[in-house]
């Protein structure tokens, strides 16, 4: 039986731990207290007498691959990108969640919707805290709210944010809570990555994420770390004041709205160098085993695009579509939905081929022996 000391050989030592929290989440959810996260967000032994040796924290870790086959088949996933039942370009219906939405406020609208509905009581989100997103359990419609969006303030001095800002947020490690709140209709906000975790959780049927009802999932083309010395190098070179940040959006662009009104945008290949290692092996833009994946890229400024994966998603998403979210006219540019899909296929193409190529540059190279 594989135990959490095999994940570190396997997956932290080559830096393939992408620290979604979880091995020591499930750990620490049913009490065995083996794990802890150490204060970089990297999963330890806490007590190793206390690891019974169950081998779940190795079975639920996305890098080992475990359970790809009951994931694949569980999500009707299929080649290249997962499943895609529908693709839609669209917005908030509210003015003040459009306003505060990342891109088009969709997914708060949703949630915010489902909360008023009953159908969730409780959501996995990432508030901005000082040293980055911070994962939160919210368990009302006003704390969604406070939830949405990628805004900012470093009108204070990037001294506000400690000496470092990331754009991660460890959410999985929230789902402790939902024990503690009673709470058994959760739906989820993460990274592909933590979908990934989750699906893996659930394969398993696994507290806590047997209280997760639905997954929604954020393209990404991965998490990075700003120190001061990042952000006085971009500052220099793409003429801002970090100051006068307001806002961040991730499209084909790592893209700043400042407080001037003016935008920047930095190539998110220039960004690679502050990218977490985990991320350069990752194959999953656009969180394909979601019930439903949102994104900016493809979307005019002030939308969303989503992609509807699962019967669930596809029924969440029309209601919404029905009460609180504005479609993309499709009269005004029929195409305009299947172009946005094709720059996301492309996008994770892109993604799946550089992986590709970061994994076999960690492979050993072959020995030579001459005869
Ligand atoms: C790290 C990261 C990288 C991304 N990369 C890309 C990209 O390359 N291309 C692209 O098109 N889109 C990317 N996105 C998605 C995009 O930025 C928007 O989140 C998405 O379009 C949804 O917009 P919205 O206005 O509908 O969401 P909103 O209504 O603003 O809701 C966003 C929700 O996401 C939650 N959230 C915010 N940050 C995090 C986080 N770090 N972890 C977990 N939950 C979080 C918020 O709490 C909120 O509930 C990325 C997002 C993140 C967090
Ligand atoms: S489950 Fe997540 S945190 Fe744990 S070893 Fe795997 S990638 Fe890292
Ligand atoms: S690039 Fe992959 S590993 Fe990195 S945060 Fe995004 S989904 Fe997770």
């Amino acid at each position: 039986m594989k135990t959490f000391f095999n994940l570190i050989q396997e997956v932290q030592k080559p830096g393939k731990c992408h620290h979604c929290g979880g091995c020591v989440t499930f750990c620490s959810a049913i009490n065995y207290g083996a794990l802890k996260t150490d204060p970089q967000g990297k999963p330890v032994y806490a007590d190793i007498e206390r690891c019974i040796e169950c081998g779940i924290c190795y079975m639920i870790c996305p890098e080992t691959g475990v359970l790809d086959q009951e994931i694949i088949k569980e999500a009707g996933w299929q080649a290249p990108d997962g499943r895609i039942i529908g693709t839609s370009v669209a917005k908030a219906r509210d003015l003040i969640i459009q306003e505060s939405g990342t891109d088009g406020g969709v997914i708060t609208a949703l949630l915010a919707h489902l909360f008023e509905t009953g159908k969730i009581n409780g959501a996995v989100v990432s508030r901005n805290m000082e040293t980055g997103r911070t994962p939160w359990l919210a368990t009302s419609k006003e704390e969604i709210l406070d939830a949405a969006g990628s805004h900012f303030n470093l009108s204070q001095g990037m001294e506000t944010f400690g000496e470092r800002y990331s754009t991660f947020s460890p959410s999985i490690k929230a789902l402790g809570e939902i024990r503690r709140e009673g709470l058994e209709r959760i739906a989820f906000v993460g990274t592909p990555c933590q979908i990934n975790t989750i699906r893996r959780m659930q394969a398993l049927g696994v507290v806590p994420a047997d209280s997760i009802v639905l997954c929604l999932g954020l393209f990404c083309s991965g998490n990075f770390t700003l120190t001061k010395e990042n952000f006085h190098a971009l500052e220099s070179k793409y003429q801002f004041d970090y100051h006068d940040i307001e806002k961040i959006n991730i499209k084909e662009n790592f893209i700043l709205r400042l407080a001037t009104g003016e935008i920047r945008e930095i190539p998110i290949s220039e960004l690679d160098p502050l990218k977490r290692t985990a991320c350069r092996y990752c194959k999953d833009f656009s969180a394909e085993f979601a019930d439903i994946s949102f994104g900016g890229i493809g979307a005019d400024d002030g939308y969303t695009t989503v992609i509807t994966r699962t019967p669930l998603g596809r029924a969440v998403f029309a209601q919404g579509v029905e009460k609180v979210l504005d479609q993309h006219s499709y009269k005004e540019n029929p195409t305009y939905a299947s172009h946005a899909e094709a720059m996301v296929l492309a996008a994770s193409k892109a993604k799946k081929l550089a992986a590709e190529k970061n994994l076999r540059e960690l492979e050993p190279s072959p020995v030579t022996v001459m005869g």
